[in-house]
Parts: structure tokens; C-alpha cells; sequence
């Protein structure tokens, strides 16, 4: 709207331009006298004119000089006579007599001139100009928000075509991941020498799945695999397909493969293809015609492929079970490659590949890092790297130290501290007995993972923070782990409780106490952890977990049983505060001394 009183100003400002030059084409002129047609016969009669020059219907008339020694000339007049009808027949109808007409001289003009044709085209054109002027500016704003909506149908894919050597991304800028590595290599033949596949008389496979995180370096991945093969990457998102008008993103899928058939050998990268590739008919979800539609039409664009065309769709999704069954068949996403969260060689390794443009401090030792990062992903090790830079771009350093990597863990973790965040002294001690609490338990609790740091300045929107870290990757948890953690959650509660007393607990710990809630419920329902409700899962359907937002997981027991699992969680839950609550207890002036600290 801004803009727009901003054109319309514009325009009126080049109107005013216009006509000013139209009054400057005229300026200079003397302005002529109008007179009827009565004074010009008396004129006529008194002999003063000398001159009735004829354009059109208009007279313009020059009168005798009476003083031709003085500067000043007469005014011209000027006068209208109807279109068509003769001076001299005008005149004498008005009684001058033909001696009379013989004492001026009369000429006839055609009508011409700048000033003539504006004094015409203004009136009309000036208004159409406007407008017109007005209708482009408001089509190129209406582009301007929203210019993908002009192009409905086109697929914004975009083509890395990574002719330049050195911008191509090969298997060297992505650390680690060797399995992962080893599966495509295969790819990267098959699209480099597709005959000596064919000549075997075997096929070239058309799609790739790879699953994973986000921010494990699927995207990365499939690039080196484009950059290894020296073909061009086309990187579309499943999010993008699904847009406001239904059957864009069918058509986006057609134009998309069809520019990469035209470039074939090709990758067609298609990211988080859970956005379209959902299990079809599942009702949930909204907007989910559209999203069939894209799928089919995905689907039927890979089986239409003429055999070893040499285009091969990679798709990377996190949630490979919710998937349509139509995409795994043989023909389509028929190999799998699952990338996890790196280990900690492979965290060096993607550490080491994001500091090399970084000035490191010589003692820094990566490994150290790669230690503290467990359950990173590369995309995080990635941002670790940037941080560290960026403190010590701000803290006027000319290195990276090890400090400043392992202190832009938590603004990772975190997010960025929010030290203009104040709080009272009341405040303060409320939220430093909140996080002893956790660290005390955490510490005198065997089976859970080192606390490494307490601090008491907000990060993100937690008021405080207890950060827990294990020493080594782990791919399992055991129940006493689930037990331990969740005596933890409640720490920070029971510690409240016992020094603030019942009245004064805060609304501090309602997430602490969610999340003991959801760890209890977990271990019950979905680990089968439960001596008392046995070996078993309870309730179906991560899925529609995941689709809901909310836990909509269908029921597969009894009204009974659920009872035994609320039972069952609730003392669970108070197993665990009884045992915060005896630590914390015994440790009191150990929670003390952590508060003086904090
Ligand atoms: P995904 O597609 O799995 O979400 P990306 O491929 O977009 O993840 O990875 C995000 C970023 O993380 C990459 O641009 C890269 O900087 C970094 N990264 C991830 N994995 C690695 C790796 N193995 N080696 C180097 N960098 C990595
Ligand atoms: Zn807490």
C-alpha cells in the first residue's frame, strides 16, 4: 500500500512535468484577447484590422499598429465562427460591406504545431496515461509479493550445472559417512559409464532413498555424488511442490523432470519427500489431494523413464515408515542409503573440513571437541565452527581458541545467552536452587550422563541451565538410565518444594515435569520396560503422532489397562522424587555451596 501512494505520487508529478512543458511551448506568446463577433465588425467598420488569420473555426485577428514608433503592439483577438461557414459570408451577413472586406487581408492556416496537438491529446490522453500508468506499476507490486504465483506451473528447481571446478563438490568435502559413500560410488559409475552396465544387460537403478536427521549431509552427499559424476544436480523440496493452487505440483514434477531428462545424465535431488511421498489415504494431514496428485504424478515420471536414461532421482526424507508403500517398489526408490549421526572419528573428520578456512590456535585439538559433541549432527558441528568464529571475530581475537569452540556448544545447544534478561534477587535464588537441584541429583545419580555445566544466565527460553553430556556415543539406553534421568527432571521441583515450601513452588518446573511425565509414559508403553505391564507395547502408530502433532496414537488396550499405565506412571514418578528428594536431602550442603557459586 506504501508503494502504491508512492506510484500514484510518481505519476502526478511526471502529469505536472508534462504540462508545464505544454506552457512552455507557449510561453512567450501574448496571451490573445477572446471578442465576439459584433466587436470584430465594429473593428472591421473603425478600419483597425489589418489581418484575420483563418485556422479551422478559430479567427485570430491582428489590428493596425496605431503607433509604430513606440514597442507596444496591439492584442491580438481572437474569435469562433461556426465549422464550415465562409468569412466573407459570415461578414456580410453581419452588414460589412465588400469595400470593408478589401481593407484586411485575410489567410487561411491549417491548425499544427506542438502546442495545437496538446491542446488536444491533454484532455484525452493525459487521464489514459495516468492510468495506464498506474495499472503497471500495481501489476509489477502484485509480482513483486508474489511472482512464484505467476509462474504456477514452472518448478523452481534449480540447476547446479558445477562446471567450475573449483565450487564442485566431490566425496573429499564431505567427512566421514564411508558406507554411505561406498553405496553411491556405485551411483557415480553407473552415470559415468552407463554402457558398460548396459552391455552387461543390467539395469541402471532410477531412484535412491536416503534417510537420516536433518542435518546429516544428505543434500551434501547427493551433490558429491552430481560433482563425482560430472552431471547436473536439479535440488527441488517436496515442500515446494505442495503450494496454494491444486495441481501445481503436479506440474511442477513434469516440468522438473522433463528439464532433467533434456540434461540427462542427471541427479534430481527431491529433499524431505515425506512432504508429498506420505502414505496415501491416510486422511490426515490436510491438503492431502494435492499431495497425491504430486505423488502419482512423481511416480508415474520415474516408470515412464525409457530404460537407463541416465536420470537418477535421489529423495531424502527423516521419516522413512510413513512413506507410501507405491515409492519402495522395485523401479523406484528401490536402494537405501540410511545416513546416521556421525560417530566421533567422523565428527573430527567434519570438524576438521569446517576449520579449514578457519585460523585455529595451534593447541586446539578437534578430538577434544568431537568428544563434547555427541548425538551432533554435521549440520551442528557446521554452525559450532561459525559461532566460534564469529566470538572470536567479536572478541577482537586473531585465532580460535579450544575455549571458544567448546563455550559456542551451548549457544548450539541453547541458542544465544540473554544476559539483558534480568531477573530479581528473589528470582535469582529461586532459579540457582532450581538447577542444583538438577545438577545434585544428576551428579550423585550413577547411571546418568556427566553434568558439565550449571549456569543461571537464560539461554533461549530457558531460565537457567544444567547441561548433561555422556562421555561416548550411545545407541541404546538402559532402564536405569530412563530411572536416573527422570529423578533428574524432577530435581530442580523437589528442590523448590524443600526450600520454598509447598505454597511457593513456581511454574518454573512444568516442562521438567513433562518431560519425567513422557519419559515414564515411554518406558512403560513403548520399551516394554515395566516388570508390573509386562513385555509389550501399548498404543499404535507413531505415525499419527508425528502427523497430529499431538498423540493421537490409537489405542490397542483396554480401558483396564490404560488405568494400570497412568497407575504405573504416577509411581514411577514418585519412585524417582523420593530418591531426588533423599539426595537432595543428604547433599544439602552441597546444594548450598552451589547455590552460593551460581
Ligand atoms: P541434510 O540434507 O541431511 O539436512 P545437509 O546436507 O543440508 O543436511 O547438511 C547441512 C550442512 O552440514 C552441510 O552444508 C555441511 O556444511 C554440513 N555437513 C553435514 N554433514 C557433513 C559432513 N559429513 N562433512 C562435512 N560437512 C557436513
Ligand atoms: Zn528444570
Amino acid at each position: 500500500m506504501k508503494n502504491l501512494f508512492k506510484n500514484v505520487g510518481l505519476t502526478i508529478v511526471v502529469l505536472l512535468v508534462m504540462m508545464s512543458v505544454f506552457q512552455f511551448a507557449t510561453f512567450g506568446q501574448v496571451e490573445p484577447e477572446e471578442i465576439g463577433i459584433a466587436r470584430l465588425v465594429n473593428e472591421i467598420k473603425a478600419g483597425e484590422v489589418e489581418e484575420i488569420i483563418v485556422r479551422g473555426s478559430s479567427l485570430e485577428i491582428l489590428r493596425v499598429d496605431e503607433n509604430p514608433d513606440d514597442d507596444e503592439t496591439p492584442v491580438p483577438q481572437i474569435t469562433s465562427k461556426e465549422p464550415g461557414e465562409k468569412l466573407s459570408d459570415l461578414l456580410t451577413n453581419y452588414g460589412v460591406t465588400s469595400e470593408e472586406l478589401l481593407t484586411f487581408t485575410t489567410s487561411v492556416q491549417s491548425e499544427k504545431g506542438f502546442s495545437y496537438w496538446m491542446r488536444i491529446l491533454l484532455p484525452t490522453l493525459g487521464p489514459l496515461v495516468l492510468i495506464l500508468v498506474i495499472i503497471f506499476f500495481m501489476a509489477r507490486q502484485v509480482q513483486g509479493a508474489n511472482s512464484r504465483a505467476m509462474m504456477f506451473g514452472k518448478s523452481a528447481a534449480k540447476e547446479q550445472q558445477e562446471k567450475d571446478k573449483k565450487h564442485k563438490t566431490t566425496f573429499a568435502d564431505v567427512a566421514g559417512m564411508k558406507e554411505a559413500k561406498e553405496e553411491l560410488e556405485e551411483i557415480v559409475d553407473f552415470l559415468k559409464r552407463p554402457k558398460r552396465f548396459t552391455e552387461m544387460g543390467a539395469k541402471i537403478p532410477r531412484g535412491v532413498l536416503m534417510t537420516g536427521r536433518p542435518g546429516t549431509g544428505k543434500t551434501l552427499l547427493s551433490r558429491a555424488v552430481a560433482g563425482e559424476a560430472g552431471v547436473p544436480f536439479f535440488h527441488m523440496s517436496g515442500s515446494e511442490f505442495v503450494e496454494m493452487f491444486v495441481g501445481v505440483g503436479a506440474s511442477r514434477v513434469r516440468d522438473l523432470f522433463s528439464k532433467a531428462k533434456k540434461a540427462a545424465p542427471a541427479i534430481v535431488f527431491i529433499d524431505e519427500i515425506d512432504a508429498v511421498g506420505r502414505r496415501r489415504g491416510s486422511g490426515m494431514g490436510g491438503s492431502h489431494d494435492e499431495r497425491e496428485q504430486t505423488l502419482n504424478q512423481i511416480l508415474v515420471e520415474m516408470d515412464g523413464f525409457e530404460e537407463n536414461l541416465g536420470v537418477i532421482v535421489i529423495a531424502a526424507t527423516n521419516r522413512p515408515d510413513v512413506l507410501d508403500p507405491a515409492l519402495l517398489r522395485p523401479g523406484r526408490f528401490d536402494r537405501r542409503v540410511s545416513v546416521g549421526a556421525p560417530d566421533i572419528k567422523d565428527r573430527e573428520a567434519i570438524l576438521k573440513v569446517h576449520a579449514k578456512n578457519k585460523p585455529l590456535e595451534d593447541s586446539v585439538d578437534l578430538k577434544k571437541v568431537a568428544e563434547r559433541t555427541p548425538g551432533f549432527t554435521g549440520a551442528d558441528l557446521a554452525n559450532l565452527m561459525n559461532e566460534a568464529a564469529i566470538t572470536t571475530v567479536r572478541t577482537d581475537k586473531k585465532k580460535l581458541t579450544l575455549d571458544s569452540i567448546l563455550n559456542s556448544i551451548e549457544k548450539v545447544l541453547l541458542g544465544p545467552e540473554r544476559k539483558s534478561h534480568v531477573m530479581d534477587e528473589e528470582e535469582k535464588r529461586m532459579t540457582a536452587y532450581h538447577e542444583a537441584g538438577h545438577a545434585v541429583v544428576g551428579y550423585f545419580s550413577k547411571h546418568s550422563d556427566p553434568v558439565r555445566k550449571v549456569s543461571i544466565i537464560s539461554r533461549g527460553s530457558a531460565g537457567g541451565y544444567t547441561l548433561k553430556m555422556p562421555d561416548k556415543d550411545k545407541h541404546f539406553h538402559t532402564k536405569s538410565e530412563f530411572y536416573d534421568d527422570i529423578a533428574v527432571a524432577l530435581g530442580g521441583f523437589v528442590i523448590e518444594k524443600m526450600i520454598f515450601g509447598e505454597e511457593n513452588i513456581s511454574t518454573g518446573p512444568s516442562s521438567d515435569l513433562r518431560k519425567a511425565t513422557q519419559l515414564a509414559r515411554a518406558l512403560i508403553m513403548e520399551y516394554g520396560m515395566s516388570s508390573a505391564l509386562g513385555p509389550r507395547t501399548y498404543g499404535q502408530s507413531q505415525d499419527m503422532k508425528y502427523l497430529g502433532g499431538e498423540t493421537h496414537a490409537a489405542r490397542d488396550y483396554s480401558e483396564d489397562v490404560a488405568k494400570e499405565i497412568d497407575d504405573e506412571v504416577l509411581k514411577i514418578l514418585e519412585e524417582a522424587k523420593a530418591r531426588a528428594k533423599a539426595i537432595l536431602t543428604e547433599q544439602k550442603d552441597r546444594v548450598e555451596k552451589l547455590v552460593e557459586r551460581l
